[in-house]
């Protein structure tokens, strides 16, 4: 299916020819053969890159709304016919399994419909003068070319969700994506092509993340840069963004807590619970990091909890029976087994999992653990696992869980599960989370503002909002005479 090399720099509509000698692997996570060699970019291919973007702006910005909405419906329409085969691509480079893949593929092509839609309806204002002899407009204006970069855990969503509202507001774009999965990527890019979109407009480099990075933030032709990723690069590249007053959408990481109340329903809160941490294996910016049960009923759950847990199949993400595929990388196997050790050596028990895989698994496996007799001041506690390890805690009272709740840097997302309506509100006011699930884990939708606060971020993808951070707005004031 993958060739031995495959081009992966799209500049100005033209595929650039591989150099032979700036070339890197891309590998199997479940089974470490190498899928493909693809380009090792740098500065010059993403100067040139920046370039196209800004000569192709003010053709795509004046374009009308509406005509530009075509080229996303048809992207739109084009992924979800191929569904199935960018699925097979995205698993076999990332590892989630097969039917996460695909439902990963049609939920961003969701986004692209969302920001076809939304492409047609960017509005300005006309405000009331408070001087007669002047009338004011505000209007709606793409801030330029964009420069986006995006990581390995949903390859695939989180580049639609950047382009379809940068496209839908008139930005041109150059995209880095994670050199774990370019793949996907370049699948997305050839879409873009066959949708006719002009040349330009959409320009993709991989490669080297700080070359790459570091012209981006110098270049004084891209306008915005919106990342995806760990606290540490955004904090980085709000930093060096400073230089040029660039803007910055960062959308970073989580340490969600999910707090399940003794009114609960417990079968629920144990189901979902299980997909929010094992959804892509535990590699998921809001998945539950860490899980406070109510000690009246923590008997009961966590044993409904481990009946799940038990039952998850771990294997190749192209089999039809896996529940949880490889993670990305050694190194992330390597940082969860650090996090058990750490809880294990302070005193943790193991409730369900972290017991020998199957010996015939040569990727990146690791085995889903729940732990509980868990502490406040053990790693798991306090940092972003991004791994199949699940650590529970009890609680008696409502406004001490909500203080431990908040008691971190990170604001993505948080859970509860509760079946009454005070509490559900009462508790959603004051976690301090961008985004809140009740009796609910998949906040994700193209329709409402996705982000977090805090060192989580400082901006929205998705609904109406999500194209904001692609708008300026300029004010017009003029005098008449009357
Ligand atoms: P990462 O290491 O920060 O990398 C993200 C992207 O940034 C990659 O393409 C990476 O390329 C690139 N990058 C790294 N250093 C750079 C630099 N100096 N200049 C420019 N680009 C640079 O994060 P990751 O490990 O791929 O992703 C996992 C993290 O993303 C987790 O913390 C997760 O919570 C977060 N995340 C957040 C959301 C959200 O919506 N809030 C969604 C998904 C994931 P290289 O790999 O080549 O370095």
């Amino acid at each position: 299916m993958i060739k031995k090399r495959t081009k992966s720099i799209y500049i100005d509509g033209k595929w650039e020819d591989l150099d032979p000698s700036k070339l890197v692997t891309v590998y199997n996570p479940a089974t470490l053969e190498p899928l493909t060699e693809v380009a090792n970019g740098g500065g010059v291919e993403t100067e040139k890159a920046i370039e196209a973007a800004a000569q192709a702006f003010p053709l795509w910005s004046s374009m009308p709304g509406r005509k530009r909405s075509t080229f996303l419906y048809k992207a739109s329409q084009l992924m979800l016919e191929d569904a199935e085969r960018l699925g097979e691509i995205l698993t076999i480079e990332q590892g989630k399994p097969l039917k996460e893949a695909i439902g990963e593929v049609k939920g961003a092509a969701q986004f692209l419909l969302w920001y076809a839609e939304e492409a047609a309806r960017s509005y300005g204002e006309w405000l009331p003068s408070s001087i007669s002899g002047k009338r004011m407009l505000v209007i709606p204006k793409p801030v330029g070319v964009v420069g986006a970069i995006t990581p390995w855990n949903f390859p695939s969503s989180m580049i639609t969700r950047k382009l379809g509202p940068a496209l839908a507001a008139g930005c041109t774009v150059v995209l880095k994506p994670s050199p774990e999965t370019p793949l996907s990527a370049i699948e997305i890019i050839k879409i873009f092509e066959k949708a006719g979109m002009p040349a330009g407009v959409v320009n993709l480099v991989t490669g080297d993340a700080e070359a790459i990075g570091k012209e981006m933030l110098t270049n004084k032709k891209v306008s915005l840069i919106t990342f995806t990723g760990s606290t540490a690069v955004g904090k980085y590249l709000m930093r060096e963004s400073a230089n040029q007053l660039k803007k910055v959408s960062l959308e970073l990481g989580g340490h969600a807590p999910l707090i399940v109340f003794d009114d609960a329903n417990l079968e629920k809160a144990a189901t979902l619970a299980l997909a929010s941490k094992f959804r892509n294996n535990g590699q998921t910016c809001i998945c539950a990091n860490r899980l406070y049960v109510h000690e009246s009923i923590a008997k009961e759950f966590t044993t409904l909890l481990k009946e799940k847990v038990d039952q998850l199949i771990v294997g190749n993400g192209l089999d039809d029976d896996t529940d949880l595929g490889p993670l990305i990388s050694q190194a992330a196997c390597e940082k969860v087994q650090k996090h058990l050790d750490d809880a294990l050596g302070k005193g943790a028990h193991i409730l369900s999992g972290g017991k020998q895989l199957d010996k015939n698994l040569n990727g990146y496996f690791c085995p889903p653990t729940v732990i509980t007799n868990v502490t406040d001041d053990m790693i798991v506690m306090n940092e972003e696992t991004f791994g199949p390890l699940f650590p529970i805690q009890t609680f008696t009272d409502e406004e001490a869980v909500i203080q431990k709740a908040n008691d971190t840097d990170y604001g993505l997302a948080a859970y509860i599960f509760t079946e009454n309506t005070s509490r559900t509100l009462r508790v959603s006011e004051k976690l301090d989370y961008g985004i809140v699930g009740v009796n609910d884990v998949f906040p994700a939708v193209p329709e409402a503002p996705f982000g977090g606060i805090k060192q989580s971020g400082n901006s929205k993808e998705g609904g109406h909002h999500g194209m904001e951070e692609f708008i300026e707005k300029k004010f017009v004031s003029i005098g008449i005479e009357r």
